[in-house]
């Protein structure tokens, strides 16, 4: 039986491994499950699935999800700090990080620490501080296992070739909803265009980020992290339909991708059961539904997102963790209409240019990193905002 705690289990995340989970009673259990601002679903979830505790990141819904549960033997706890106590629940043996943002980082590390395995959607927390976090995981004999579709796809392709060498990766990008458009067109685009994904529904974050590339980008770091490879080995490809959810290419040549229909139950229900995999009734893949697999160049140019994330990643230091609290910035100012889709690679710039480069950081060269570039972005965008 494997005892799974869920953080950030009322996300798009968090629900789909939830209903993974409730498919298998008799292999999976659910420990503890976490919500930032979702009090009513997070109390739903935790009266089906019973788990040991529940964790509102808002300090101010404590009171209604304590009330809520009080009939229960659950423990309800509340803030930030909480979370790291859901991650390192000694009744857990497994802890899925589906947080977004760089809040993932603490509670990654304190399930690290104590030897929980990770299944990892958090992709911001090694893309933050991906040396720590794998030397950490190294350390504490954890295993951190992808969730992320394409990451899974590589981490799939990779079993049984462990004393093989790899060439290079490519991960596969859908384009997102603006694929094949210029500039001039980008200048105007909405929230409610870009938050309308072709292929995948997600959370709003990364629904942004996957219109504004960055999503690629910050999964190139994710990629060079949990595969130990160097920025020239990743490459990045655009395949509209995502059926091939990445390929891995060996030192003889030879390449091999993992297909599936874009579902994130798979790559959540593999982490769950990897080693072994388990059968499910996901829909399956027909050639006939779709005979054409097309794979193209992405335009670098017109999305500086990707470009910014490799310069980052060849930087090194802190300068991935600069890009991904501006970007955070960003990405929630374009969500309040505070600022336009190609103005936030403009902020990412400037933060990249201006906050405090630091070539070898410790965890709190980290968080303070993460907090200078959050004020200075902020600072950017109120003054495009006037
Ligand atoms: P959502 O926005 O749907 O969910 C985020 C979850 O985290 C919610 O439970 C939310 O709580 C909680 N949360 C938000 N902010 C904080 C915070 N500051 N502290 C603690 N908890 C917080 O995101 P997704 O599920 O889409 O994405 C989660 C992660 O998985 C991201 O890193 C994303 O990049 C990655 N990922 C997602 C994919 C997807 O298909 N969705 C695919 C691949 C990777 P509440 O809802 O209660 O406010
Ligand atoms: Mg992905």
């Amino acid at each position: 039986m494997k005892n799974i705690s869920i953080l950030g289990s009322t996300g798009s995340i968090g629900t789909q491994a939830l209903s993974v989970i409730e498919a298998h009673p008799d292999l999976y259990r659910v420990c503890a499950i976490t919500g930032q601002s979702n009090a009513n679903l997070l109390v739903s979830q935790a009266l089906k699935f019973k788990p040991e505790l529940v964790v509102i990141c808002d300090l101010d819904l404590y009171n209604e999800v304590k009330a809520a549960l009080a009939h229960t033997e659950i423990k309800v706890l509340a803030g930030v700090d909480a979370l790291c106590e859901a991650a390192s629940l000694p009744q857990a043996n497994f802890v899925l990080t589906a947080i977004v943002g760089s809040a993932g980082l603490k509670p990654t590390i304190a399930a690290i620490k104590a030897g929980k395995d990770i299944g990892l959607a958090n992709k911001e927390t090694l893309v933050v501080a991906g040396d720590l976090v794998m030397r950490l995981a190294k350390e504490f004999g954890v295993k951190v296992i992808p969730v992320d579709s394409e990451h899974s796809a590589i981490f799939q392709c990779l079993v049984g070739e462990e004393l093989n060498s790899v060439e290079k990766i490519y991960l596969t990008a859908s384009g997102g909803p603006f694929r094949g458009k210029d500039r001039n067109f980008l200048q105007t685009v909405t929230k409610n265009e870009a938050l309308k994904h072709p292929n995948w529904v997600m959370g709003a974050k990364i629904t942004i980020d996957s219109a504004s590339l960055m999503n690629k980008g910050l999964e190139v770091i994710e990629a060079k992290w949990l595969f130990d490879l160097e920025a020239d080995q990743i490459d990045v490809i655009v395949h509209p339909q995502s059926i091939v959810h990445s390929l891995v290419q060996f030192n003889d040549g030879s390449m091999k991708a993992q297909m599936g229909l874009p579902d994130m139950k798979l790559p959540i229900h593999y982490a769950f059961a990897y080693p072994g995999r388990i059968s499910s009734n996901f829909k399956r893949f027909n050639f006939m539904d779709c005979p054409e697999l097309t794979f193209s160049q992405a335009d670098a140019k017109t999305f500086r997102n990707l470009d910014l994330a490799y310069q980052a990643l060849r930087k090194g230091g802190n300068m991935a963790c600069i890009v991904n609290a501006a970007n955070e910035v960003v990405v929630s100012a374009f969500l309040k209409d505070q600022i336009g889709f190609l103005e936030m690679s403009d902020v990412i710039e400037s933060c990249m240019n201006k906050v405090e480069f630091i070539a070898e950081p410790s965890l709190n060269n980290y968080l303070e990193t993460d907090a200078h570039t959050r004020i200075f972005a902020h600072q950017l965008v109120t003054k495009q905002v006037k």
